[in-house]
């Protein structure tokens, strides 16, 4: 689509998505009608700015196809059996999302659009996406991270803003309306159950993820220690000459990047032929240096790479990446315990890789399970943890998988939802850690069941231990 003019553009969803690209279409000469679901006091408000405008708003009503309709543009996170969507199909109607949308007016005022490099997987996408526009950064190119952070894509693409490259975090759910994105280079970090009531199925949630290798000019970058990511790379329709690049925290094959003697190195792509590997970085250079972070810095340095990034820059870049908050950030040493805050750990995926990067753990977890168990999480963490402090709504599932998998594990099983629960959890969990181990809040759970979100329940964390320093 180039002329927009008159164009009969249905959005739906008024939200975070929704709103900037009613703005756009509208701008660019559509006749923009927004349907949404909820008819609330804030969807009201947003209707009414957006009607301001000349937008057409219907609320309350997200699943009639207005008529006339010529595109879709929905936000990534609506159902795609939805009845919107089931009109759309039988009417021939296209359906894209916030990217695809994004993606299809790149170049839109005739400047040379940047090329994106983009991460997707169950875990780890913010942190990759984030390091790798340090990197990028580091090797004086004009870049963002964006996505689901940092500058939205639809502003990185039509702001005034130059950029030389973009590091493009999607989501599954973003993946599936994008079915013209075509990347410089991308990977999928890993690949676990996730999400899998709106896509169906495990294999539907995979082919989603997949759909960010299709097309790639340079490299498909995937996880060796993932085999499906590697299934994904070999299944996708890809450019000539376009390679499979793997990322292993062992020693590297060639066309891998991997970990030699507590040394990053590339031998995917050495620029010295004398040389058949490439030293990045050492292992201490990745913040925090847990092992599911020094993949995922490996991942960013693949990509990085692939876009031609010397090798200086991933080290420098490395350096200078901080962690967002609540990712294995580490709060405080009270009388030898370390008390570390990986609140974002929100699935049993996470949780695994955040257990695997400590010896002895008093493990605080629970809230809202979302429908995962636990058997396995626990059957592989059972020798690291000294001891368990449950809390939230769900926490009985994982009393019953400690009880199967680890019963010797000193078990607190805290049945409060209040303000104080989590300094309570935080006291008992110091009763249970000796010198030199670790308490490590992972909950493996959502945390909407007490908290707003696990920023608060990180935060509530933190202070608790504040409490607990102050009191020692
Ligand atoms: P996402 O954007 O995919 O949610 P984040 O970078 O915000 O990922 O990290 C979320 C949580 O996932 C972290 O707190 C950590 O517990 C875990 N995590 C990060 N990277 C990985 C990884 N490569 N494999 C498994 N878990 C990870």
């Amino acid at each position: 689509v180039t002329d927009w003019q008159g164009k009969n553009v249905t959005v739906a969803g008024l939200g975070v998505s929704g709103i900037p690209a009613a703005k756009v279409l509208h701008g660019l000469g559509a006749k923009v009608t927004v349907v949404n679901d909820g008819d609330d006091a804030r969807a009201r408000e947003q209707a009414a700015e957006l009607e301001a405008l000349g937008v057409t708003v219907r609320l309350g009503d997200g699943a009639t196809l207005p008529e006339g309709t010529e595109l879709i543009v929905t936000a990534p996170g609506w159902k795609p059996d939805k009845p919107l969507f089931t009109a759309a199909a039988e009417a021939g109607v296209p359906v894209w999302g916030d990217v695809e949308l994004a993606w299809r007016l790149r170049g839109l005022d005739g400047r040379e659009a940047a090329p994106w490099l983009c991460v997707t997987g169950t875990n780890g996408k913010t942190t990759t996406t984030q390091m790798l526009a340090s990197i990028l950064e580091a090797a004086g190119l004009r870049t963002a991270a964006v996505g689901n952070i940092g500058v939205s894509l639809l502003d990185a693409v039509l702001g005034e803003e130059p950029y030389d490259v973009l590091a493009v975090e999607l989501s599954s759910y973003q993946l599936h309306w994008a079915p013209s994105l075509r990347a410089h280079s991308a990977t999928v970090l890993n690949l676990a159950p996730d999400h899998l009531d709106w896509h169906g199925s495990m294999e539907a949630y995979a082919r989603d993820k997949g759909r960010i290798y299709e097309g790639n000019r340079v490299a498909c970058v995937y996880n060796v220690a993932d085999k499906a990511t590697e299934d994904l790379v070999r299944e996708a329709d890809v450019e000539e000459g376009c390679r499979a690049i793997g990322f292993t925290l062992g020693a590297p094959g060639p066309s891998q990047l991997g970990v030699v003697d507590g040394i990053l190195v590339d031998r995917a792509f050495v620029e010295n032929r004398q040389k058949n590997a490439q030293e990045l970085a050492e292992v201490s250079d990745v913040n925090p240096p847990a092992p599911h972070n020094i993949a995922n810095a490996l991942a960013a340095a693949a990509l990085a790479r692939a876009f031609g990034v010397p090798p200086q820059a991933v080290r420098d870049g490395l350096r200078a990446f901080t962690p967002d908050a609540h990712r294995i950030a580490h709060v405080a040493d009270v009388d030898g315990v370390a008390y570390i805050d990986d609140s974002k750990a929100t699935n049993t995926h996470a949780a695994e890789a955040s257990l695997a990067a400590y010896e002895s753990i008093v493990w605080i977890a629970g809230g809202l399970a979302k429908g995962a168990t636990f058997d396995e999480l626990v059957a592989k963490s059972a020798k690291r943890l000294r001891g368990a402090v449950l809390i939230g709504a769900d926490r009985a599932l994982i009393r019953e998988a400690l009880a199967r998998h680890a019963p010797e594990v000193p078990v607190v099983d805290l049945d409060r939802t209040d303000t104080g629960a989590m300094l309570a959890a935080v006291q008992e969990a110091r009763r249970l850690a000796g010198e030199g181990d670790t308490v490590l809040l992972a909950p493996a759970c959502a945390s909407m069941d007490m908290f707003v979100n696990y920023n608060q329940r990180g935060d509530a964390f933190a202070q608790a231990v504040r409490e607990l320093g102050a009191g020692a």
